[in-house]
């Protein structure tokens, strides 16, 4: 039942730790820093003395000098770089910080801001975090893992930047998403912080502007493919397996292209997953189901359009249709109710250029229709009553779309999920105002409260944050092998039983939520046989212990 990381956890776990180094070391080591607040004890013992200013803070005075700061910052990428800084400082006065100011702080250690970062990232990169491994690096790579600051690493987000947000090939700008990531599996899935790690996997950018600009910092060369790619990512996890065998891998942005594809190649010999097909399906599953609740209605009931067929449109669907056979719907009505419209408009038998993932989902073409069937088509002809955006093309949805919903339902459930905010299919306010007030909406991205006829409608983001730290949380409680797809369902079920009255639980919930998730999967690993506990207790003793909370110990 012990998983790696255990004396990382067990050291970090105590009220006395024995710190591992001493003097301006100490001060420069995030993990450990504790700046103006280390004791006069401590300053003593740690070599520290005459290095700090002679005051010595509670955390809480601590923090309400950076919450000064913080509001000083005039605009979004500012405060990026306050907290970034910040957490290259002192993880602990930074994780305490957002998580004391968890809805201030979240658009900037992720999306929208953090895209914004990416695109900006050679410019105002200062600081070193996580692991950069380049092509030319293959045969190194577990020299390079083996150069991490952490050496007992519970949960790795790599990605190769082919597809960040809904802006495209932002080459090594794209490690922005990964250190986003780690730090929300802290922050709300309680791994500590010295067991996560983010990797940026080197293989090029297909970027003209950036190949061009000469400050860019990565790897000034097109992206590579084909085999090649193939075998460097091979060689990447076999390199985690050897020098982080028990780490959680998740595969982030990865160019649509590969996604699927790295995802199946690997699932079953490395304890991995994709965050943007099987984490973004299971809060869509929850959201949904959320929905139909407020709605009265049932999966089964319901047309389901998904605009565009990638990575994230095609895993949703995916994930639908098996919910539906696991809940006793037959084959062919489960496959009847997803619609996957693409660049091609609806995907249909016999369309030219069909894609070989989209044949699935394909439908008969009706034939009083033309060769490019519109999305208004589809929802026009299949009575459509559930549309999902995942295509990054903004404003595709119009007011005329949401009309068309609204023949066949008197709720339509819309979630234009691309993101950032640049790249939705809707704004909420066009969908709320379009439907009267009756459709029921999340976005991939914050977006403000929408003012209707007196009324308030808050936004709630249907957004992967609110199932990756949970799973992250029960991979580092517990020694599994594999995340099997029931894993999805039960966080996504999970989520939407916690979520009333709203779509999903609020932000500073989620880390409640996170455990709860954890521990649900946790009972359903055990009934399995897939882990060994006594009783239902011990999986909540085992999350418990595992989770790190952003508090200072005491340093001997
Ligand atoms: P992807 O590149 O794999 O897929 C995008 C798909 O949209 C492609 O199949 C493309 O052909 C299609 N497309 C492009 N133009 C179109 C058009 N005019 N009409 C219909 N389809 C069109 O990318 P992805 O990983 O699937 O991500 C897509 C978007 O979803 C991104 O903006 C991403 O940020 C967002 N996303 C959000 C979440 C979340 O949690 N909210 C999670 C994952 C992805």
């Amino acid at each position: 039942m012990e998983a790696a990381g255990e004396r990382y956890l067990e050291e970090s776990n105590k009220e006395e730790i024995k710190v591992p180094m001493k003097g301006r070391e100490l001060l420069r080591s995030p993990l450990w820093n504790k700046g103006s607040a280390f004791t006069e004890e401590e300053r003593e013992k740690l070599d520290l003395l005459g290095l700090l200013p002679p005051y010595i803070s509670t955390i809480d005075q601590q923090l309400a000098r950076r919450y000064a700061n913080f509001l000083e910052c005039e605009n979004g990428l500012s405060k990026y770089h306050f907290l970034t800084g910040l957490q290259n400082r002192n993880e602990t006065l930074f994780f305490r910080f957002c998580s004391d100011h968890v809805v201030e702080t979240l658009p900037y250690i992720y999306t929208p801001v953090v895209g914004e970062a990416s695109l900006n990232f050679s410019l105002h990169y200062h600081h070193s975090r996580g692991l950069y491994i380049p092509y030319e690096q293959k045969d190194n790579i577990e020299e390079i893992l083996k150069n991490a600051e952490k050496k007992e690493v519970e949960v790795i987000v790599a990605t190769d930047g082919g597809r960040i947000l809904g802006l495209g090939d932002v080459g090594v700008g794209g490690m922005t998403i990964p250190i986003g990531k780690t730090s929300l599996y802290t922050l709300f899935g309680g791994v500590a912080p010295g067991l996560v790690l983010p990797v940026f996997l080197d293989v090029g950018t297909d970027n003209e502007e950036l190949l061009k600009d000469p400050l860019y910092l990565g790897r000034r060369k097109n992206r590579i493919s084909g085999e090649q790619y193939y075998e460097f990512m091979d060689a990447f996890v076999d390199a985690v397996k050897k020098v982080f065998p028990e780490a959680l891998l998740q595969w982030e942005d990865l160019l649509g292209k590969h996604a699927q594809k790295v995802l199946d190649r690997y699932k079953d010999s490395v304890l991995s997953f994709n965050d943007d097909i099987q984490g973004t399906a299971s809060v869509v599953l929850a959201g949904l189901l959320s929905a139909l609740k407020m709605k009265g209605s049932a999966l089964k009931e319901e047309k389901i359009a998904i605009f565009g067929g990638g990575a994230a449109g095609l895993g949703i669907g995916k994930s639908i249709y098996r919910y539906l056979l696991h809940h006793s719907v037959s084959e062919d009505v489960a496959r009847d109710a997803i619609y996957i419209i693409d660049r091609d408009g609806l995907t249909y038998h016999g369309q030219e250029g069909l894609r070989e993932e989209h044949t699935f989902f394909a439908k008969d073409k009706p034939a009083h229709l033309g060769p490019t069937i519109s999305l208004d088509e589809t929802i026009e002809h299949f009575g459509i009553t559930i549309l999902i955006g995942a295509s990054a093309q903004k404003g595709a949805f119009k007011e005329k779309t949401i009309q068309g919903i609204m023949k066949h339902t008197t709720i339509p459930i819309v979630f234009p999920l691309s993101n950032p905010h640049t790249k939705a299919e809707a704004t909420p306010e066009m969908i709320i105002k379009t439907s009267k007030g009756k459709a029921i909406v999340a976005t991939g991205t914050a977006f403000p409260a929408v003012e209707y006829e007196g009324k308030t409608y808050q936004v709630q983001q249907c957004n992967n944050v609110y199932i990756f730290p949970g799973i992250g949380l029960f991979t580092t409680a517990f020694d599994v092998k594999t995340i099997p797809e029931e894993f999805f369902f039960i966080a996504g079920e999970t989520l939407s039983r916690i979520s009333p009255p709203l779509l999903f639980p609020e932000f500073p919930q989620l880390k409640e939520a996170s455990k709860q998730i954890a521990f649900d999967i946790a009972k359903y690993a055990a009934k399995e046989g897939m882990i060994e506990v006594k009783e239902e207790a011990d999986i909540l003793l085992r999350l418990e212990k595992t989770m790190w909370s952003p508090n200072y110990k005491k340093y001997v």
